[in-house]
């Protein structure tokens, strides 16, 4: 199945908090959008590695996406080496996106710089015809995404470029609150962790609310580039 748009997350949650806009509407105008997360989470304060399976698929069904894999990698722990890029390298020949969307290239959870990094070095070798990879037993041809953006997590990293999730945020908001073992909920028991405040949750909102004002729409989502963006014409981007 071939996708527009592959969404990598280093864990289960990582894609809704940083694009689930961009995605639900990317989805709204007709593009095929898939998930694949890195790892299963289980080093998180709160939950389980089971517990976020079924979040993550519940989360997937509330966005409308295609696919969602998870490649079981380390949490913590994984790399950004061959036998890592080469997983990674499996998903893009699989899935042919012609837009890759990736970790924060840097945050406060370590695993997202890698992660980010592990995915974009992916992207490129993934273009290369004498990396031979395999799926079920069947070559794969070589394929290379034409764009890799990377959205904002964590640390408020000024955007290159920002999309309009004007009318989205309410179903984002939905698909985030699947995770009902990570985030605020007055009667959790689960011990404290970052993204488990209430001032966490709402800054989802005033994020994208401010993000949103600086372009003159009500709500938006950031993202950065690895090379310059460009245009036809000016008057794209009115
Ligand atoms: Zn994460």
């Amino acid at each position: 199945m071939k996708l527009d748009i592959l969404a990598f997350g280093a864990h289960p949650d990582d894609v809704e908090l940083g694009c689930a806009g961009t995605i639900l509407k990317e989805i709204s105008l007709g593009k095929t959008v898939g998930i694949v997360d890195l790892t299963r989470g289980e080093l998180g304060t709160r939950g389980s590695a089971e517990i976020r399976d079924q979040e993550a698929n519940a989360a997937a069904e509330i966005l409308g996406v295609s696919v969602r894999e998870n490649l079981g990698m380390r949490d913590g722990f994984f790399v950004n080496d061959e036998k890592h890029q080469l997983e990674i390298i499996k998903m893009i020949r699989k899935y042919k996106p012609e837009i890759v969307l990736c970790n924060a290239i840097d945050d406060r959870h370590i695993d997202h710089g890698k992660g980010s990094k592990l995915v974009s070095d992916a992207c490129f070798l993934s273009g290369l015809m004498k990396i031979a990879t395999a799926l079920d037993g069947k070559e794969q041809e070589s394929w290379r995404p034409k764009l890799v953006y990377h959205y904002i997590q964590w640390k408020d990293i000024k955007p290159d470029f920002v999309v309009d999730i004007t009318g989205f945020t309410d179903k984002k908001i939905e698909a985030i609150l699947a995770y009902g073992s990570q985030f605020y909920s007055a009667t959790s028991k689960e011990p404290e962790s970052p993204i488990s405040s209430k001032n966490f949750l709402e800054s989802l909102n005033y994020r994208s609310r401010d993000l949103g004002r600086l372009v003159g729409v009500e709500h938006a989502e950031g993202f950065t580039v690895e090379r310059y963006l460009a245009v036809n014409s000016l008057g794209d981007l009115l």
